[in-house]
């Protein structure tokens, strides 16, 4: 079972606790109008366009057997519909302007590349965390990877949306010691909105971590005009209450992923919203710690 990935990223310190090493799964079946990895979204290796790398040479037409690519005004055109994924164009292209996103590795590969850092996370009480894309989407080799990290003694935390099957779910709750369960809306409409799902799974496999007795924590990401209201704030809490949870992180909105879009040839939702800080958010710090949550934010 080889996992595909689009990173991994060494030296984390927002990612669960300590240093830790984060292991970026692709494939998500959300769509989050925000999402700041968009390129993790496909469960496949996909193509992005790098303007000023081209040089206009027009290979990458040429070599495309489903005439997906134009160069139109000096520069490549990405049509969606008839891009098929076969990356020959990147293979083509001299110049590194059309690149791929997402890649296979052997389980011991990733393995030989995170106890490279072994000591670090022996010496901070760090770890590895999965994050994605969706985790959940690659459970096998979530699997088989957080078992041979537990072989290394290496804590193993999952970043999750928290959407798959209960049945996958719990699979991989049995395998880990942490999870940091992302949540976005707690109205289900609001939810599919947001997100393209509804919030009725993720709510049923965070009750699930609950009675699996698992360590976790509740992050928020903060959306301008979505989840930013004190009422999104009061019915939060509600549900957090009735299921005993007690540590949250808020995460400011921020447009670190906007130029991805751009290399993705994909709209942006949120180009003129201004980034959020942590005093931007001071009225739900203030409200949820006034609730009795451990509240985070940086
Ligand atoms: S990935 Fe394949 S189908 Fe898509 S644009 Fe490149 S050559 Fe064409
Ligand atoms: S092959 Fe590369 S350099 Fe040439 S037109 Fe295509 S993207 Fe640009």
């Amino acid at each position: 079972m080889k996992p595909i990935l689009f990173n991994i990223q060494k030296f984390c310190l927002h990612d669960g606790p300590g240093i830790r090493t984060t292991v970026f799964f692709k494939g998500c079946p959300l769509r989050c109008a925000w999402c700041a990895n968009p390129e993790s979204q496909l469960s496949f290796p996909q193509i992005t366009y790098h303007d000023k790398n081209c040089h206009q040479c027009g290979l990458c037409v040429s070599v495309c057997p489903n005439k997906a690519l134009s160069l139109i005004h000096d520069k490549i055109v990405i049509d969606h519909q008839k891009c098929k994924h076969c990356l020959l164009c990147a293979n083509a292209c001299p110049f590194n302007a059309i690149q791929i996103e997402g890649y296979t590795m052997d389980i011991e590969e990733i393995l030989n590349e995170i106890l490279k850092d072994a000591d670090f996370y022996k010496e901070s009480n760090g770890g590895v965390t999965f994050s994605g894309g969706e985790v959940l989407s690659q459970v096998q080799a979530a699997i088989e990877l957080a078992d041979k990290l537990h072989e290394h003694n290496i804590h193993v935390a999952i970043e999750t949306t928290g959407y798959s099957s209960k049945e996958t779910f719990c699979k991989l709750l049995n395998h880990i010691d942490l999870l940091l369960f992302d949540f976005k809306h707690p109205n289900s409409e609001k939810h599919k909105k947001g997100t393209g799902v509804s919030n009725q799974l993720i709510l049923e496999n965070l009750a699930l971590a609950k009675e699996h007795e698992k360590k976790i924590i509740i992050r928020m990401p903060i959306i301008p005009n979505y989840n930013d209201s004190l009422e999104d704030a009061k019915h939060t809490a509600q549900i957090f209450h009735k299921l005993d949870i007690k540590d949250i992180e808020l995460l400011p909105f921020h447009q670190f992923g906007e130029n991805k879009y751009q290399f993705l040839q994909k709209e942006y939702a949120y180009p003129n919203n201004v980034q959020l800080t942590k005093k931007d958010l001071q009225h739900l710090i203030e409200y949820y710690e006034s609730e009795g949550f451990n509240v985070k934010c940086s």
